[in-house]
């Protein structure tokens, strides 16, 4: 996984309001409404890793969903959000954190 690939790909993002990403995420995301029922792989046994790419496939929303995760949750970020883990989003946080202005801006702005 190129995390370096990843902060680069939310750079587009990074002016975008906060809650403005919360109301697509909230409107598109997939999870918010297309698992109205408990899904068919819900009793696999998966990774964190298996279970962001097969809850997050096909979101439209991913990119936003994982900068909003981000700036709101940052380091203390937990379970599945952006089709990554939250190990994987830790691991991705410091690269994020130093991409564009936020740095300077704070990750919240
Ligand atoms: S990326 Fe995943 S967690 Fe985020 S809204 Fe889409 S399905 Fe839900």
């Amino acid at each position: 996984m190129n995390l370096i690939f990843i902060a680069w790909e939310l750079d587009r993002l990074r002016w975008v309001p906060t809650a403005l990403l919360a109301d697509l995420v909230e409107r598109d995301g997939l999870c918010m409404w297309a698992f109205t029922d408990v899904p068919p792989w819900a009793d696999e046994e998966m990774t964190d890793r298996e279970l962001a790419a097969r809850m997050c496939a096909g979101c439209p929303v991913r990119d936003e969903c994982l900068e909003l995760e981000l700036r709101t949750a940052g380091e203390d970020t937990v379970g599945v959000w952006g089709a990554l883990s939250a190990d994987d989003r830790r691991e991705l946080y410091p690269h994020w954190l130093q991409r564009g202005e936020r740095a300077e801006r704070g990750p919240r702005s």
